[in-house]
């Protein structure tokens, strides 16, 4: 079979690229490995980081791509800073709020512009229900308009067999039900096949082995886009740089309410009209689910001084240094380690400035919000009692307890802490928060792309009929913060989808 487009992979960069080229007229099929489209896209929060768009000036916000490119270059840390394509960012940026209008035709409902520093402005938007949202709206607008959509679809190779162009990509095969099918292109084969989190073998090749026993939040990110661009010879650039390791608590065993909420349909869009008119501490209640479902404990928790514990009950690393602290954690039992505050720390992280996890600027979620809305992972009471609710052995916790006080006060602990938990007592009472795991959110390696999305080689010259997108086409962009990466992903995706459609039948771009 030939088609017009092939996109590798159904999450939000893929959807976006398969809807707008078929907006556009071509024939596109999306082919996505999972038995469902959505890809990490379909697990986030759903934040979309954006300037001069129609949400700011509706809050009276003057606001300009130029000053935002400013703003992103202030996050993060210096040194990856220092590795950003400037001018790809830039021109993202001046391209985000058009994708907003464009999600916003679909259907889509956003709440903000949420303040985030050092954005000197708020920017940030929030998709209602969730991002779910995303991967319903842009599936629906693709199945609209007759493009298809093939699940279990598990690309396997790029073929290049153009005998007047031997460079070229001519199609994929991919592996479905146990078969292998090649399916031809015409235009394009677009590599939107998300980020590389949970593949040990990019992550240890790229970051260093040591991390390899570190899982990705998305178990399925495992870098197969970047794999086919480079056995086609593409460039990958910023390979090294990721989002974590970062320690997050386990999810919970059913979908959070908001995860629930329609994502699609008629209810979705009533939902928006109600978020756009609702008091802000319902939205803040809104988002507080999501934050106790994937948002890590802040440092200053360990820094305050609470404790990391194995499924043994005992400390296994400095909780003040990371990654060596991540990397503790999955080299433990089950991967798994426990956070045990005492009580004057249960009493410390009930209010501001003093929370457990933050959307900054949004919510705030605090020890009694674990509580009330993660009992599975949070549980409150005397030593022996939050220990055997965990299944840790109450005798060993406190063991370690008290030696690790004697440690302290002859400074002779093994890990070199000077802190802990001031109060031993076993009939004290003791928050215990876990199980929690050392992930990679996300990876900032990609394939080096121009401003037409093409994948390029070593020396910078376009594979002909080769694209990426979304994580997989970061180009050497650095995303730091929250929301540039749905951004870019939807962004790209439109830009590319967009760009084929008007360039179907004449020569295709090759600027580099
Ligand atoms: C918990 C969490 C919350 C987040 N929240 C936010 C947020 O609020 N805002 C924000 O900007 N960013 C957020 N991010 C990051 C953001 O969601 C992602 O970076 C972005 O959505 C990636 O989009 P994508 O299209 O590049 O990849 P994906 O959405 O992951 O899509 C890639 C798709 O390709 C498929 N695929 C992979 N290999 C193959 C193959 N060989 N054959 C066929 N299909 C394949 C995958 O199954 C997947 O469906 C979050 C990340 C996490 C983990």
């Amino acid at each position: 079979m030939t088609v017009d487009v092939i996109i590798v992979g159904g999450g939000g960069s893929g959807l976006a690229c398969a809807a707008a080229a078929a907006q556009r007229g071509l024939d596109v099929v999306v082919l996505e490995k999972r038995p469902a489209p959505g890809g990490t896209t379909g697990i986030a929060i759903g934040s979309f980081t954006a300037s001069r768009t129609k949400w700011q000036r509706e809050a009276g916000i003057d606001d300009d791509p130029a000053e935002h490119e400013r703003d992103a270059g202030q996050f993060g840390p210096p040194e990856h800073q220092r590795l950003n394509n400037d001018s790809l960012r830039q021109f993202f940026l001046e391209h985000g709020a058009d994708t907003l209008a464009w999600l916003e035709q679909l259907g889509l409902s956003f709440h903000g512009p949420h303040p985030e520093p050092p954005n000197r402005v708020p920017r940030m938007h929030n998709v209602v229900p969730n991002a779910k949202a995303y991967i319903a709206a842009l599936q629906a607008e693709l199945s609209r308009l007759g493009g298809r959509l093939i699940c279990d679809a598990d690309v396997q190779s790029l073929m290049r067999d153009d005998p007047e162009q031997p460079a070229a990509v001519t199609g994929v095969t991919y592996l479905r039900h146990g078969k292998t099918e090649t399916l031809r292109a015409r235009l394009a084969v677009v590599l939107a096949a998300g980020d590389y989190a949970a593949s040990p073998e990019l992550i240890g090749r790229h970051r260093g082995e040591e991390f390899t026993c570190i899982e990705g939040i998305n178990a399925h990110a495992t870098g197969d886009g970047h794999k086919l661009a480079e056995q086609a010879g593409a460039q990958l650039v910023n390979m090294q740089i990721t989002y974590g390791p970062e320690l997050r608590f386990v999810p919970p065993p059913r979908e959070p309410f908001t995860q629930l909420l329609p994502a699609s349909g008629s209810s979705m869009r009533v939902m928006g009209w109600l978020a756009r008119r609702a008091p802000k501490w319902i939205i803040r209640r809104l988002i507080k689910r999501l934050l106790v479902t994937w948002q890590h404990p802040e440092d200053a928790l360990f820094e305050d001084g609470a404790i990391l514990l194995n499924q043994q009950g005992e400390r296994f690393c400095n909780e003040l240094q990371s990654p060596a602290r991540e990397i503790a954690v999955a080299r433990q039992t089950g991967k798994v380690g426990y956070v045990l505050l005492d009580q004057r720390l249960v009493r410390r992280y009930e209010a501001w400035p003093h929370f457990i996890s933050t959307a900054p600027e949004i919510a705030y979620a605090y020890a009694s919000d674990y509580l009330r809305l993660r009992p599975d992972i949070a549980v409150a009471g005397s030593l022996a009692n939050v220990c055997q609710r965990r299944g840790l052995d109450p005798a060993r916790v406190a063991e370690t307890l008290r030696s690790y006080h004697a440690q302290l006060e002859t400074g002779a602990d093994p890990y070199g802490r000077r802190d802990g938990p001031a109060d031993a007592a076993m009939d004290a009472s003791w928050l215990l928060l876990g199980p929690l795991k050392a992930y990679f959110t996300t990876t900032e390696g990609g394939v080096a792309i121009n401003r037409q999305f093409q994948a390029l080689d070593a020396l910078g010259r376009a594979i002909p009929r080769l694209y990426a997108v979304g994580q997989n086409g970061l180009g050497g962009m650095v995303l730091w913060g929250h929301g540039l990466h749905i951004a870019w992903a939807i962004t790209s995706g439109r830009l590319l989808g967009e760009q084929l459609g008007t360039t179907s039948g004449t020569t295709q771009p090759n600027e580099t």
